[in-house]
């Protein structure tokens, strides 16, 4: 059964300090391929707590350097190479992970392939074909990605200000995974997306199913479950907001 499972559903600082949700990091397990995608803090604990040390990781995606999304990438490394005694695995970063010393130089050579992003570049790891987005407005670093999978395609858009040259990298997507973390932004400097820009997204790309998550404090407050059900009523799709460890089943 293919499925993403949400580890963690926000990168919210005050959040994750009072322990009220954890920060983000998807499991993609899909045409019999195992990914690890944004693997932030407590990660690696709530993996090992789900899946032991059972199953292959083939391949961890980061997509850009902050602590919510990239602090258990090191652990992921070792964990995917078996401490390095198993040459396997992609991994891809961008290219400030390996300028900034995130990913620590002595796993360099642990995995089979360290790639890192450019912008509207496919990659593949195993059975799935990754294509980058164009970078992100974010502040540092950051891309998004597409998914394409024997059944469908999904897009991942991770942290980003809303750009209309944004929904170009995320065409005839299926499915989309979106980190929403304001109901509506009013700040000008706020480099996350609000629901607005997801209303975007909709009409747009006309997804059939969409997944909201990577919450800030706002939008909890506002409870996003019922916004999504505002949502899914609009514009007659599913809209789904995520929960800690959720399996989305595809
Ligand atoms: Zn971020």
């Amino acid at each position: 059964m293919d499925y993403i499972h949400f580890f963690g559903t926000t990168g919210n600082k005050d959040i994750i300090f009072k322990n009220i949700r954890s920060a983000g990091g998807l499991y993609i397990n899909i045409d019999d391929t195992h990914i690890v995608f944004d693997p932030g803090i407590n990660t690696f604990y709530k993996y090992i707590h789900t899946y032991g040390n059972k199953e292959t990781i083939n391949g961890i995606i980061v997509s850009h350097v902050h602590i919510d999304h990239a602090n258990d990438l090191n652990i992921f490394i070792e964990l995917m190479t078996n401490g390095g005694r198993e040459k396997r695995g992609s991994v891809i970063v961008p290219k400030q992970a390996i300028d900034n010393k995130i990913l620590q130089p002595y796993l360099e050579n642990f995995p089979e392939k360290i790639e890192t992003i450019e912008a509207n570049r496919t990659y593949k790891i195993k059975n799935l074909e990754i294509t980058a987005s164009i970078p992100h407005d974010h502040g540092v670093e950051c891309y998004g990605f597409t998914i394409k999978t024997s059944k469908n395609k999904i897009g991942i858009v991770t942290d980003t200000k809303y750009f209309s040259e944004l929904l170009n990298s995320y065409k005839d997507c299926d499915i989309l995974i979106m980190n929403v973390a304001y109901h509506i932004n009013n700040k000008e400097k706020a480099k996350h997306l609000d629901i607005p820009a997801v209303e975007e997204f909709i009409k747009i790309i006309q997804p059939t199913k969409l997944v909201i998550t990577h919450f800030n404090r706002h939008i909890l407050s506002e409870n996003p479950t019922e916004i999504a059900k505002e949502l899914s009523k609009k514009y007659n799709i599913e809209v789904i907001a995520a929960e800690d460890d959720m399996d989305l089943y595809l």
